[in-house]
């Protein structure tokens, strides 16, 4: 067995979380499930997080005499996003650990590290130039071709910050659109489907990996998961775990990482993004798993042994509800959705469904991937506006 290099943060401690969304929120609900107490700190007041923490600091990620109690006030900090700035990050490090910790936050918050890293550690990934002036957005189109995307090198998520080239004519119009900042130009995939695999690393370096997910995106946000899917093999399932645990171990993570991958047409799979945190599509791990990705997230940063990652159902879906999806005339008819049998709920605590905000999530477990899929979109079509997805 191995040893634990620290002493652990034992059930009793404070947690701390930097943001204040649903990932604070499920990360806090774990925590308080197992005899921690949370204290959160963002901008925002009556946040998700905030709304079940025993504590809610509001203040800017750069106040950093606010940043300074907070740390003072708990065992250790981890974040529900990853574009904190590293002044933040050294900041509480010098109090008490930040996990993951300031090298992991570098590379995931800024996409042109995040390839360059792919690149040294020889991992598969879209083609891709760095772009810093419109000569350099000409000349990476002439090399990398079209289409291609452009997107924004730093604090993009979900689509933000993205251009599609569909000839090199729209070079302008795609510099003008990224803000005319430092940016990567990536060759456009034409994959088959997307997938994400979530994974857990301990203070000691153990890891533990959940089953690859696959995922349906719409307006560039994830709209629906399943896992585990016919659709991918056991050869790139193992290749995706893999590839997920060398990105752990070469960023030294301590705490739960997500990498999400293109499958092409071909089979090959190759990263798009990595994300240092519980992700989206691992929501499902919370019903379908022995331990979900929020309590590894929980064990990992306090230095407990990783939970079991098992399924304890053969398939599970997951279907993010959006305010986008909100009835044009009032509130969803939650109870119509309540009563599909077989979905599971969790509501954010969100009140403005703006377009595109995450409001929640329907779960379902089962015995077959059409089944599970069924079940989550029944739900939603029972309450709010139904979703067409492009990829099912
Ligand atoms: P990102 O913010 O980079 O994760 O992009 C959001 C979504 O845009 C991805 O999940 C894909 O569906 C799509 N996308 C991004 N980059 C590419 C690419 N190089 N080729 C094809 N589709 C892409």
């Amino acid at each position: 067995m191995t040893v634990p290099k620290y002493d652990p943060i034992l059930p009793g401690a404070v947690l701390g979380v930097l943001g204040s969304g649903q990932l604070g929120r499920m990360f806090a609900l774990a925590a308080r499930q197992m005899g921690y107490r949370v204290h959160t700190l963002s901008p925002d007041a009556d946040s998700p997080t905030g709304q079940v923490a025993d504590r809610e600091y509001v203040a800017e990620y750069s106040d950093m005499d606010a940043i300074r109690t907070f740390a003072s006030g708990v065992s250790v900090v981890t974040f529900e996003f990853e574009n904190v700035p590293s002044e933040t990050v050294e900041a509480i490090d010098r109090i008490v650990p930040a996990r993951p910790g300031d090298n992991t936050l570098h590379v995931a918050q800024n996409r042109l590290r995040e390839k360059l890293f792919l690149r040294a550690q020889g991992i598969p990934h879209a083609p891709f130039k760095p772009v810093a002036s419109f000569a350099e957005l000409d000349a990476a189109v002439a090399e990398i071709g079209v289409p291609s995307i452009l997107k924004t090198a730093g604090f993009g998520y979900d689509g933000k910050g993205q251009f599609k080239l569909r000839s090199a004519d729209d070079s302008d119009a795609a510099w003008t659109e990224v803000g005319m900042q430092s940016s990567v130009l990536e060759q456009f995939v034409p994959f088959d489907f997307e997938i994400s695999v979530v994974g857990a690393r301990g203070v000691d370096g153990a890891c533990a990996l959940y089953p690859p997910i696959v995922n349906a995106h719409h307006n560039h946000i994830l709209d629906l998961s399943v896992s585990p899917s016919l659709r991918l093999n056991q050869n790139q399932a193992a290749m995706a775990g893999d590839i997920a645990r060398q990105i752990m171990d070469a960023l030294d993570l301590v705490g739960v990482l997500c990498v999400e991958f293109f499958v092409a047409r071909n089979g090959d799979l190759l990263v798009n993004e990595i994300a240092p945190r519980p992700h989206n599509s691992g929501h499902l791990t919370i019903e379908a798993s022995v331990t979900s990705q929020f309590e590894q997230q929980v064990r990992a940063i306090c230095g407990l042994p990783l939970g079991d990652t098992r399924f304890v159902a053969p398939y599970a879906a997951m279907a993010n509800i959006l305010g986008d999806l909100w009835p044009q005339d009032g509130m969803p008819d939650w109870a119509a959705g309540y009563a599909v049998p077989g979905s599971k709920w969790h509501l954010y605590g969100k009140k403005d469904p703006r377009e595109g905000r995450k409001m929640g999530h329907i779960t379902a477990v089962g015995t077959s991937e059409e089944n599970v899929l069924a079940v989550v979109r029944q739900a939603r079509a029972a309450c709010v506006r139904e979703q067409t997805t492009e990829t099912w």
